[in-house]
């Protein structure tokens, strides 16, 4: 019933993504993190990297790396995109994190086209990827007064002849000032919560629609994070993600940025492995090489001891976060077990860098030797895609609906 081991397929883009992260990927992670870009023809490298990654990010139907690892189909015929996706994540994450977010591509904002999107709607959004160049989507949630509170967001949303007219401001969007195409989440009416919510592509260049500051970050700086601000933005009614009719049912709005997170959150898990990992992988080479080989230490025991204690850590957020994966490509219901995996591999690769800098002393300080980039690194990961708190929240919910009533 239980299968640990990779097909041969997926051992071998976990193998090609691992070398292209080491060779390609972490040779320039220090210097982008202190630039706070990626340049330019880098970033042109890059574009093939999805590929290689076999992400489905842009289903083949439509453009996409169809025909690859990504596409391949289990024993049972089921998809492994979810499954694909996390072990190439785990490894562009293990070369750089900023790197892997800036990777052109619909990124978050894919997964509400595809799922919400009219066929015409995913023909257009996701032939832009088909042109030559760099091209990037993102997906417009958090505002200022709304993180957490998804259902709380403000900005409004109006019907006006053959156009939606919007107005609000959007925070923290990743990739947002870069992006060709953004899914912004805004509101016809506040008091409804979440039966107000409405989901539009609002394309660059859009009279009204603006990317306001840059966000200077603690962490994973060569990672672009706009505020977006939209003004009386005039968007085409063709630009409503699944037509009108398809909010009739009530919370279609709402559902459309929850969907997202069911496939999203086991990937944020599994990035935050890859980090950690980097961050074990660098410290157990330091211990062998300082403590045990130069100059043996009492301490080493105990040095030795955490570092077991972050494998078993990174080992059993892994298992949680392919657990999650496996039953997206199911298509198993899998809130509960997405923010299980997300909230879990979130603290322990946050334990697990901690762990590094200390075991590494005043080493782990000093900004060449990468585990003080990966300490600053995986912060967010407790934060975006959903705070530890809130994925709490999720799970105690979903513990207690399914708790049989006697
Ligand atoms: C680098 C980065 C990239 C991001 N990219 C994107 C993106 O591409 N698109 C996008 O839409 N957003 C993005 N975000 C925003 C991110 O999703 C939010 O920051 C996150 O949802 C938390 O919201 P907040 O920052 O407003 O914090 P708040 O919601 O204000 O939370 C503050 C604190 O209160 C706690 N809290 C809040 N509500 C509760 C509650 N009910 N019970 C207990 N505790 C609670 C939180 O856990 C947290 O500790 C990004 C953020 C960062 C930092």
């Amino acid at each position: 019933m239980i299968d640990f081991e990779l097909t041969p397929q997926q051992a071998q883009v976990k193998e090609m993504v691992h070398q292209f992260a080491k060779h390609v990927v972490r040779p320039i992670s220090l210097q982008a993190d202190k630039d706070h870009r990626i340049p330019d023809d880098f970033m042109l490298r890059l574009s093939n990297m999805r590929a290689m990654m076999q992400a489905g990010e842009v289903p083949a139907e439509y453009g996409g790396e169809g025909g690859g690892a990504g596409e391949a189909k289990d024993k049972k015929g089921k998809s492994q995109k979810n499954r694909f996706s996390l072990i190439g994540g785990e490894e562009m994450a293990w070369g750089d994190i900023s790197v892997l977010l800036s990777l052109p591509g619909p990124g978050l904002g894919g997964p509400p086209v595809q799922f919400t999107g009219t066929p015409e709607q995913k023909q257009r959004f996701f032939g832009v990827f088909k042109q030559p160049g760099l091209h990037w989507g993102a997906y417009g949630l958090t505002e200022p007064g709304a993180g957490s509170d998804v259902a709380g967001i403000r900005t409004a949303c109006k019907k006006d002849g053959k156009h939606w007219v919007i107005n609000g401001r959007k925070c923290f969007i990743t990739n947002g000032g870069r992006a060709d195409w953004v899914v912004v989440f805004a509101t016809v009416d506040a008091t409804k919560g979440r039966a107000g919510h409405r989901a539009f592509v609002v394309e660059r260049g859009t009279p009204g629609f603006s990317c306001g500051k840059i966000e200077d970050k603690m962490g994973i700086c060569a990672s672009e994070t706009a505020e977006l601000v939209l003004e009386d933005c005039r968007v085409p009614e063709e630009n409503l993600l699944g037509g009108e009719a398809h909010y009739e049912r009530g919370k279609e709005g709402f559902m459309a940025a929850m969907k997202t997170f069911d496939s999203s959150r086991p990937m944020v898990g599994a990035l935050g492995i890859g980090i950690a990992r980097a961050a074990w992988d660098y410290t157990r080479d330091f211990v062998k090489e300082n403590y045990v080989l130069a100059r043996p230490i009492p301490r080493y025991a105990q040095l030795a001891d955490t570092l077991a204690k972050g494998k078993r850590l990174l080992d059993a957020a892994r298992l949680m976060c392919w657990r999650a994966a496996w039953m997206a490509d199911e298509g198993v219901p899998n809130a509960k077990e997405a923010s299980m995996a997300k909230a879990y591999a979130a603290r322990a690769a946050m334990q697990v860098c901690r762990d590094c800098v200390q075991i590494m002393g005043a080493h782990g300080l000093e900004q060449h030797q990468f585990v003080e980039k990966w300490y600053r690194d995986i912060k967010v990961f407790d934060i975006f895609e959903g705070t530890g708190q809130i994925q709490r929240i999720v799970i105690s919910k979903r513990i207690l609906r399914e708790a049989p009533s006697f």
